[in-house]
């Protein structure tokens, strides 16, 4: 017979069934019959000749309708075999000849079906149990398609009969792998794994998995997977100790271990697959019980040890160092208390938010208050409990207030709930819509309305005022609740402006105001308030020039510093980089240094500085070269966890030495006079013979130090004052060091899961005996960078470690080490004189202001930039020219974050850019005005916090209500931004606030998408946002891809959603700029430095320039996004072709880095396109 005569007889039986099954649903006995000899005619024929991709296409159908057919209480057991042998053999045949017959099955869910003839043919010993190993087989071949597989085989009660055959068939090389693959499908569900286990079908597992014989080597990885799946929760995990499991797993891996040459490799993955389950089983306590009886610590610890380096891959070790960590009891951080040494007294009335957050420091003292006032209430006598609560509550000064507040508080949230129903969800919504009522009305009335409705700073908050106080105190105490759970989800948050605690910042996004500080603003007041920040407006031009010559310093340095200006300017400043247009003024070394002592006197702290940092009172700069990021060499992560590990298991084996101690430093510390003699002390030696640590100066923050060996060290950072967290921003001195010696630093109280530690960053490193010889310089330094998970912490606090080596050059150096180049309030305030003294008085209005003092009574400064308009410049074209009163606003801000350093020096960048003779920041003076204010919480950067003000919160979670009290800066930046909303006709055309971000790379933007707004798609709300941003493609470091548009809940009362909101500005954004540095473009591999950030200030002034060649004025036109986008595409391509971007690029880098970084640069241009 030829192959096609053959084929169409197959085909002619296929349509025999089909005819068959179609004819009617009686089983008339010819019928059957006829389908019996079709059936049995197309399994010879499969038999002798494997079914084709083209017979299974076609006939996929039949067949599944001939299986389904037999439902109908068919218990021809014979029949159903034939029907199921002709599946199986299409199921052997390849993946895809087998997969129409696949997707039929599925979609016809004959899963179902099959389990169902599985627990009628259960009881059956004959053919039933053929059938039912039919049945497993076919399911083993298909179950992984059908995701619902484990729910039904746990409904149709077929659990049982399958583990009742893996008894019977357990080394059966056939049948055992088919039934193990079923049940990895079910144990992969969590509740059917249980299901298993309840049947018993963990020991057959567990006999298979512990085997040792060599022959059932795939059988054993098979049941180790399902095992594995079995412990998968706690639960599980809790269940299966109460075998000898964790005994038997220690056994077989140790006996595996002693097994030699070509036996040990074939061994590796199997003791892998057990330590993976030993993992999940020590998740659970009585797993941890088990494996600490076992001797497990210290063997598993050897075992670990004994992986030579050249042995397989190194998961072993890992998996090892995962479990050990996990059996580890936790450890209290070697310091008394984790809340802040230093305290900061709010003003008054507000004092019970630290009371608070030392609450949520340490719950059990929330607890034990709790208990405490129970106790109270049955008349117990007070006193003996008072003192030992009084113990636990370090901070002993608090307790009694501490005490009293948190019960008045429990006080007035009983009363809270019934007055305040309202649900601030329908406040919000209700708002809302008012809002959009404005809008419309707004569109009909033109400009020349002065005053319009700004919500949140007028007669709005009147009806809160009733019960604001009340609310506040409930508010805090959500946040309590709420801080301590939260505390592990938001690891996973990814997004820079959010952090650790951004679920309990919005619930407190507005603080309690006193009922007399409660204000209604109306225009008229704002007008009067807020005038004197918008002197550009005012006629005639003399006025200005003899305002410009006010200064933000108080008089008498102001004085002194004028008198060293006049000695001195402007003969010995030094321009630099003569030949670009860009020019970039400079204060020699030792005019710099006597401006920053002077300012730094005026810089007021939490707590007694001892000296000035010599990088920042001397100017340092980056280094002149370009600093790749670091490989993170995972084997070195390893041995640095077995390290740590044998530090518990050998206590004695450590000196445990403290070497510096902040805490008690800063309460014996005198008054000095803030100097630096770090360079006498350079050639000094101690009589002691181990390191020495400071930072008790502006915006360091170590804490204690504590020696470990010779050359290593544990070293604890200050958290942000008056909390208990948020350690990240690190800068400390180190001193008395020898060089050549190799030593080990280990911060060990960082809070983030993740950091860019363990993608190539290095921390950054200052050197003064460098410094001497001419090279002062910031550098990334230390080598075997790596940020882990350790085994400090309590209950669900966990702490991670950064470790890194560091060689030092010199002895006796005394170095700076940071988590980022520092930039310093004093460094900013320096500036500004720079600036002020270097800007051209007669093309620039450049005017510094003091918007508001901050809590601890510093200015908190804000710049204002523009041009003189002056119709006879030479320069301007008729189109450049606009008229004072005709431009309008760019606003600035940055600094919110006092550990993100990096945005200081890209708004440093920018305002160096600003006051340039660059003819694009001519062209912006002309276009613009600009208000900067360049440091949003200076007392948190003075302070060496990572993320909030003094008041323990992050103020960019504050801009919704900023409270004026607590949050002056947010208050008044708001204003001024109320104050041109409402009292001005000139629109707002730009809005960013400058941050760092910890956990990417390259800089990027965050901005709004009404349409994806937390309440819903805001109507009416041009979507233009992404244009800007979108201008940036091809900037050297920028990464459109990391943009992000969206409007989230945790993100409400952040300064570019309540700015877009509240005053309806499109371009307002968040940029992030990286710690780290950079994976694509120009700067690909390479570490970001001072110069890059300043650059970047510069390229966003560039980039500014283009967005107002486009026409955005009118509102009302919500142009489609696309066609602008090709517009600016092609337009920036051909601009950045033409006018040579790159040459202005490199000479400037120059210039800002008085390097010579031009020859590298130049060398990799070719990346740019
Ligand atoms: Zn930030």
């Amino acid at each position: 017979m030829s192959t096609l005569k053959r084929l169409n007889m197959v085909d002619s039986w296929f349509t025999r069934i089909s005819q068959a099954l179609a004819r009617d649903k009686i089983s008339t006995a010819d019928n059957k019959d006829e389908l019996r000899y079709a059936v049995r005619k197309i399994n010879q024929f499969f038999y002798a000749e494997k079914p084709s991709a083209d017979v299974v296409d076609k006939h996929a159908d039949v067949i599944v309708d001939l299986l389904l057919s037999t439902s109908n209480g068919s218990d021809d057991f014979e029949f159903i075999a034939q029907i199921f042998n002709i599946i199986r053999e299409i199921l052997d045949c390849d993946k895809k000849t087998s997969r129409p017959l696949v997707k039929s099955l599925i979609r016809n869910d004959v899963c179902s079906f099959l389990l169902n003839t599985l627990r009628v043919v259960a009881e059956d010993r004959g053919l039933g149990q053929d059938i039912s190993l039919q049945i497993h087989q076919i399911l083993a071949a298909i179950g992984h398609h059908d995701k619902r597989l484990a729910l039904k085989a746990r409904l149709f009660k077929t659990i049982g009969s399958t583990i009742s055959l893996l008894r019977i068939y357990s080394y059966n090389a056939k049948v055992c792998p088919v039934l193990l693959t079923l049940l990895k499908i079910y144990a992969k569900n969590a509740i059917t794994a249980a299901a298993i286990c309840r049947a018993a079908g963990l020991q057959p597992l567990l006999r298979l998995a512990l085997t040792l014989d060599r022959r059932h080597a795939k059988l054993q990885r098979l049941s180790i997977t399902v095992v594995r799946h079995l412990t998968q929760t706690k639960k599980l995990a809790a269940r299966a100790t109460t075998t000898t499991i964790v005994r038997d797993i220690l056994a077989v891996v140790f006996l595996m271990d002693k097994s030699q040459g070509q036996n040990r490799v074939r061994t590796v993955k199997i003791k892998e697959g057990l330590l993976k389950v030993l993992l999940n089983i020590v998740k659970s306590k009585a797993g941890r019980v088990q494996f600490l009886e076992a001797n497990g610590f210290y063997l598993l610890y050897e075992l670990a040890l004994n992986v030579l380096p050249s042995d397989y891959s190194c998961t072993f070790v890992d998996l090892s160092c995962q479990v050990l960590l996990h059996c580890c009891p936790k450890q209290q951080l070697p310091i008394d208390s984790i809340f802040s040494p230093v305290r900061f007294n709010l003003p008054q009335g507000y004092d019970y938010i630290v009371s608070n957050e030392l609450l949520s420091a340490d719950p059990q003292i929330a607890k034990d208050l709790d208990e405490l006032r129970e106790k109270c209430k049955s008349a117990i006598p007070t006193n003996e409990r008072v003192s030992t609560a009084d113990q636990r509550l370090r901070p002993k000064s608090s307790i009694g207030s501490a005490i009293t507040r948190s019960s008045s508080a429990t006080k007035c949230v009983t009363t809270a709930s019934s007055v305040r129903p309202k649900s601030s969800k329908g406040t919000k919504l209700e708002k809302k819509k008012t809002e959009q009522k404005t809008v419309t009305k707004k569109k009909s009335v033109t400009n020349g309305t002065k005053y319009r409705q700004v919500p949140g700073l007028n007669s709005n908050n009147l009806d809160d005022q009733e019960d604001t106080g009340i609310r506040l105190v409930e508010d805090e105490e959500l946040d309590d609740e709420d801080s301590s759970k939260s505390d592990d989800n938001d690891e996973e948050e990814d997004d820079e402006e959010d952090e650790i605690s951004n679920k309990e910042n919005v619930l407190d996004s507005s603080v309690p105001l006193p009922n007399d500080e409660q204000q209604t603003r109306d225009s008229v007041d704002l007008s009067r308030a807020y005038e004197q920040f918008f002197d550009e407006m005012v006629d005639p031009v003399y006025l200005l020039r003899s305002k410009m010559a006010q200064s933000i310093l108080d008089p008498s340095t102001e004085s002194l510093l004028s008198r060293l200006f006049r000695n001195i300017l402007p003969s010995s400043l030094t321009l630099l980089s003569t030949q670009s247009a860009f020019s970039y003024w400079r204060m020699p070394l030792n005019l710099y240094f006597q401006t920053y002592s002077i300012l730094a006197k005026s810089t007021k702290s939490a707590y007694r500085f001892t000296k000035l940092a010599y990088p920042d009172a001397f100017n340092a700069v980056s280094y002149a070269r370009f600093e790749p990021m670091q490989k993170f060499d995972e084997r070195n992560n390893r041995s640095t966890l077995l390290g740590d590990i044998r530090r518990i298991i050998y206590p004695t084996s450590i000196f445990n030495h403290t070497v510096y101690d902040f805490d008690t430093a800063v309460e014996h510390s005198v008054v000095t006079a803030l100097d630096n003699d770090d360079e006498q002390r350079c050639q000094m030696r101690s009589s002691l013979d181990h390191l020495h640590f400071d930072s008790q100066f502006e915006c360091g923050n170590l804490r204690k130090a504590v020696q470990i060996t010779e050359e290593e060290y544990d070293l604890i950072l200050r958290p942000d004052i008056n909390t208990f967290r948020y350690h990240q921003w690190f800068y400390f001195e180190v001193s008395n060091m020898r060089h050549g010696i190799t030593y080990r630093f280990n911060i060990i109280n960082f809070e983030k899961a993740n950091s860019q530690f363990n993608s190539g960053m290095q921390p950054v490193m200052f050197s003064v005996c460098d410094a001497v010889n001419g090279k002062p310089y910031w550098r990334r330094i230390g080598e075997k960078v790596s940020y882990y998970k350790n085994t400090y912490g309590k209950k669900k606090k966990v702490y991670y470690t950064l470790t890194f080596n560091i060689r030092f050059t010199y002895d006796n150096d005394v170095c700076y080490i940071a988590y980022h180049y520092p930039y310093t309030y004093t460094t900013l305030m320096t500036d500004i004189v720079n600036w002020s003294n270097t800007y051209d008085r007669s093309s620039i209005y450049f005017r510094q202001q003091v918007l508001c003092k901050t809590l601890s009574e510093n200015d908190c400064p804000l710049l204002t930039i523009t041009s003189f308009y002056n119709q006879n410049d030479v320069y301007h074209s008729e189109k450049q020219t606009i008229p004072m009163h005709e431009r309008t606003y760019v606003m600035l801000t940055a600094r919110v974050h006092p550990g993100e350093s990096n945005a200081s020096w890209i708004m440093k960048g920018i305002i160096d850019y600003l006051l340039s003779d660059e003819p694009t920041a001519r062209l912006l003076r002309d276009r613009y005005i600009f208000k900067i204010v360049p440091m949003l919480n200076p007392d948190g950067v003075i302070n060496g916090c990572q993320r909030c003000s003094l008041a323990t919160k992050d103020l960019n979670r504050q801009w919704s209500a900023p409270n004026s009290v607590l949050f002056p800066t947010i208050y008044h930046t708001k204003g001024l931004l109320a104050y041109l909303s409402m009292c001005s006709s000139r629109p707002i055309t730009l809005f960013c606030d400058f941050h760092g971000h910890s956990r990417q790379k390259n800089f990027f933007f965050y901005g709004n998408d009404p349409r994806l707004h937390f309440l819903g798609p805001a109507i009416g709300r041009s979507t233009i946002t992404k244009i800007f941003p979108k201008l940036f493609t091809g900037v050297p470091g920028f990464a459109l891809q990391s943009c992000l548009f969206t409007m989230r809940k945790q993100k409400e009362g952040c300064a570019r959603m309540v700015v877009w909101e509240e005053f309806k500005i499109d371009f307002a954004y968040t940029m992030e700029a990286t710690y780290n540095g950079f994976d694509a473009g120009l700067y690909k591999g390479l570490q970001i430095q001072i110069s890059t950030l300043q650059m970047i200030g510069h390229d966003f002034c560039q980039v500014l320039t283009r967005l107002g060649e486009h026409e955005y004025k009118t509102p009302e036109t919500i142009i489609p996004m696309e066609d602008l986008f090709v517009t600016n595409e092609n337009h920036s391509q051909e601009k950045r072709a033409t006018n040579g971007d790159e040459k202005r690029r490199s000479s400037s880098a120059v210039s800002s880095s008085s390097s010579s970084s031009s020859s590298l640069l130049s060398l990799t241009d070719g990346d740019v396109h």
